[in-house]
């Protein structure tokens, strides 16, 4: 039998998928049904994330899937990976980002710009979801322009001393580990690991957020917080390498948001077809199926953009102007589809029954983490004329 994926498929997407692809897409989806879609509105009104479910998130793979197999990962490509990425986001931004933050922007600097011991440590723990990791690079002052970062680092003798804040940095509050970027005394950016413990290490939780709520986001308050020699990460030389552990994950952001863009389609379909509204379903009217036409429209290119994007991944020659191109494209067109949704569901569409309005919340956090909508727009902008608008 041929596998499909499940969701709308109206270009036979499937016929591009391998079935390991496929396989991952389904099992899930079928994990975010049954495990954590139970959960989710509990956790939202709550303002928290369902943390019973991180072991389990570790044993289903979800975490650094696409590093090598012998840190105890799932080991499979980046389509699939971002097949699994649409999924978790598919049940909520919050649990799509728990997984980007451990997998593309802890585990991934670790492997890439870490030392053997750092990797053999931690990679394993992280996987498994033992311990949870967070990435520091934003500050309070430093946002869109994390080069002027104030965080600093000395040595004296066999320990760097840190000083700084960062601000708004997803899994703060829980982490055991902190991927840090600072600047020594020549102005370079360096990363180090600070693990949960080490005095001068403090991570308040900010709270009041209106906007992806199930995920636990806070400050990281570094008061000559002294660590290791050990823990710098060897490799990661300059702001260049905290930009790229961002490439990776805006990757898995971008097939993420699709995910919540189908959620809330799917919802407005099953809602327009059954609201009766003048002796006749909502889905009769041509405003209505305005609406849904171009929702499916924008989802199509958005899939096939975003398998491209995947397949040049694979083959290592995806640039990190295609991947911003990707986040403009697709956060918007996600946060579109999610807002046209909510209309159709109309005044039930402001609960948490449906998911539509959820998803309309969380998306300004996606419109704006991870590079903001402006600045990917300046990075092709770029591209496009050689002159960069934004500094
Ligand atoms: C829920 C959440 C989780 C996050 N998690 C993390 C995390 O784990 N780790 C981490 O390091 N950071 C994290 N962030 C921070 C995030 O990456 C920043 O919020 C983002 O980079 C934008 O910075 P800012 O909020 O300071 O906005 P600002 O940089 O102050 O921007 C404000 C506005 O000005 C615009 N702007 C700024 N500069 C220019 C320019 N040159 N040209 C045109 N427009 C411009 C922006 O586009 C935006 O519209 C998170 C943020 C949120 C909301």
């Amino acid at each position: 039998m041929t596998l499909k994926i499940v969701g709308p498929d109206f270009f036979d997407l499937s016929a591009l998928l391998s079935e390991e692809e496929i396989a991952v897409q389904n099992m899930t989806h079928q994990w975010v049904q049954d495990r954590f879609r139970p959960l989710i509105s509990k956790h939202y009104r709550h303002g928290s994330f369902p943390f019973e479910l991180q072991a389990e998130m570790g044993e289903m793979g979800f975490f650094g899937s696409t590093l090598p197999e012998k840190y105890g990962t799932a080991g499979i490509n980046g389509v699939a990976y971002g097949l699994m990425m649409q999924e978790l986001e598919r049940g909520d931004s919050g649990l799509r980002s728990f997984a980007s933050v451990q997998g593309s922007l802890v585990m991934w600097p670790i492997w890439k710009y870490g030392s053997k011991a750092q990797r053999e440590k931690w990679l394993p723990l992280l996987a498994s979801g033992e311990k949870i990791g967070c990435f520091g690079l934003t500050e309070p002052d430093y946002g869109s322009n994390p080069g002027g970062m104030i965080t600093r680092v000395k040595q004296a003798g066999e320990q760097f001393i840190l000083n700084g804040t960062k601000m708004w940095i997803t899994n703060s509050p829980v982490a055991d580990v902190a991927v840090v970027w600072a600047k020594n005394d020549a102005g370079e950016v360096k990363g180090f690991l600070v693990e949960r413990g080490t005095k001068g290490f403090e991570t308040p939780e900010i709270k009041g957020k209106l906007s992806l709520r199930a995920s636990v986001t806070g400050e990281i308050i570094l008061n000559n917080c002294m660590i290791p020699l050990e823990n710098q990460l060897p490799a990661a030389d300059g702001l260049k390498a905290a930009l790229s552990c961002l490439t990776q994950a805006r990757y898995g952001i971008n097939w993420g948001v699709l995910g919540a863009a189908i959620a809330c389609y799917e919802e407005a379909v099953t809602y327009a077809k059954s609201r009766i509204q003048f002796d006749k379903p909502i889905a009769a009217f041509q405003l209505t199926q305005q609406k849904l036409a171009e929702m499916l429209n924008e989802i199509t290119k958005a899939q096939f953009l975003t398998l491209q994007l995947g397949r040049l991944k694979d083959r290592e020659t995806m640039n990190h102007r295609q991947v911003s191109m990707a986040k403009m494209n697709n956060v918007r067109m996600a946060i579109e589809i999610a807002r046209s949704a909510r209309t159709i569901l109309g005044a039930s569409g402001i609960t948490d029954e449906y998911v539509s309005m959820r998803h309309v919340a969380n998306l300004e956090s996606v419109l704006t983490y991870e590079g903001t909508h402006e600045m990917h727009t300046l990075v092709v902008g770029e591209h496009i004329t050689g002159i960069a608008a934004y500094r």
